[in-house]
């Protein structure tokens, strides 16, 4: 069998909460994709209460070996404990951050046109809105020095040419994979480069780098005015690469214009070694065990995966159409059932269906087989 026969493998880490809810789903959609092989682990609580520890060096030597990871979410009010000596589970994710040294966060902001009514933005506004936000997660302020005297107080922003070349060039591969689905490879860096000095270099080194490739199309915008447009004109960003504090605080703006948490991905990415694929949403314990999860941000996260951990950006694609198909046919599981109080009905918008997670996976699954 040469390596391209092999079956891709994924290790799928449920944890815990709703985690093995979904992660189930998630297991049952791949199987209606293709062949993968799948491993399942525990890690966060669950392996707290297994193992002692939030992520074995086992654990962790199956995801260095694997090809991609799917994570469901850690945590829950069983581990939380003001002990700073018991183990956590979040340990389990920054182990896992660390061990596959992921140092770049993908998040795709595509809202549903079926749930556009969900968004705090007016539908004209958030329609045709489809934008990825590439943040470096390693470096920058979050991680420089720091310190406090009795008068003040100080964080302090550093950056390396090699450490903003690795991201521009995460972020123009990800315009080039999103450019096969048809648009154009556009990449905005965003910077405060008016008034930093890392900002300087971020935008003197992502220009020099995005010049070397002729197929993209970059444009440099200020961190305020990239805040700005995020509300006023969303639809006209392609993919946004930024550093780590302004993405911290873009992705989140960015996330909230779909208005529904139950439906965000994400996707951590290293250099060449497996990425890390997981639902934005934690373990929600308020609804564990109830059957009515949301498993759609899971599902994107799993098309995430294909399109960016093994290379199959059609069946990414394919997922992505059946999930938009099953919304337009009105399916709700309950955190999606919402309608804004005095808000007049509207015509263009299906009748809602209350659906459980098994039912939401079953009608995603038969959309991808009839497709
Ligand atoms: P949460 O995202 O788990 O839940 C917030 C609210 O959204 C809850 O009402 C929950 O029921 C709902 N919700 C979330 N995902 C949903 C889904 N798929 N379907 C339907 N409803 C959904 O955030 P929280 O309550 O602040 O945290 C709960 C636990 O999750 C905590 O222990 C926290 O540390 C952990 N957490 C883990 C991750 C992760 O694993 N990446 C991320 C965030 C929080």
């Amino acid at each position: 069998m040469t390596d391209a026969d092999r079956r891709p493998r994924i290790v799928a880490l449920p944890g815990d909460g709703i985690g093995p809810e979904i992660v189930a789903s998630a297991r049952r959609l791949l199987d209606a994709v293709g062949e993968f092989e799948v491993t399942e682990h525990p890690v966060g609580g669950a392996s707290i209460d297994e193992h002692g520890t939030a992520l074995t060096d086992e654990v962790l030597r199956a995801c260095e070996s694997a090809d991609a990871v799917l994570l469901g979410a850690v945590g829950g009010p069983r581990w939380e404990t003001t002990d700073p000596d018991a183990p956590r589970p979040e340990q389990g994710l920054l182990g896992l951050r660390k061990g596959l040294g992921l140092y770049a966060n993908l998040r795709p902001v595509r809202p549903s046109a079926a749930l556009a009514h969900a968004s705090p933005l007016r539908e004209e506004r958030i329609r045709n809105t489809d934008l990825l936000v590439v943040r470096e997660l390693t470096g920058g302020i979050y991680f420089g020095d720091r310190g406090r005297s009795e008068a003040g107080a100080h964080d302090t922003c550093e950056y390396s040419v090699a450490e903003i070349e690795r991201i521009a060039g995460t972020a123009f591969d990800a315009a080039r994979a999103r450019a096969s689905g048809g648009k154009g490879a556009r990449v905005t860096s965003v910077d405060k480069a008016n008034v930093l000095e890392t900002s300087r270099l971020w935008r003197e080194t992502v220009d020099r780098v995005a010049a070397e490739h002729q197929d993209l199309e970059l444009e440099d915008m200020l961190v305020d005015n990239a805040a700005m447009q995020l509300v006023a004109a969303p639809s006209r960003f392609n993919v946004i690469l930024t550093e780590n504090m302004f993405g911290d605080i873009l992705s989140d703006e960015a996330a909230m214009l779909t208005g529904s948490l139950g439906m965000l991905p994400s996707a951590s990415l290293g250099d060449g070694g497996p990425g890390l694929f997981e639902p934005v949403h934690g373990s929600a314990p308020d609804i564990a065990g109830t059957g009515t999860a949301n498993p759609l941000a899971t599902f994107l996260s799993v098309a995430l995966m294909l399109r960016y951990g093994l290379e199959r950006p059609g069946d990414a694609d394919r997922i992505e159409s059946a999930v938009d198909a099953v919304l337009e046919r009105g399916l709700r599981t309950p955190d999606l059932c919402w309608v804004e109080p005095g808000r007049p009905p509207m015509s263009d918008v299906p009748a809602e269906v209350e659906v459980g997670t098994q039912e939401m996976t079953d009608a995603v699954i038969e959309e991808l087989q009839r497709a």
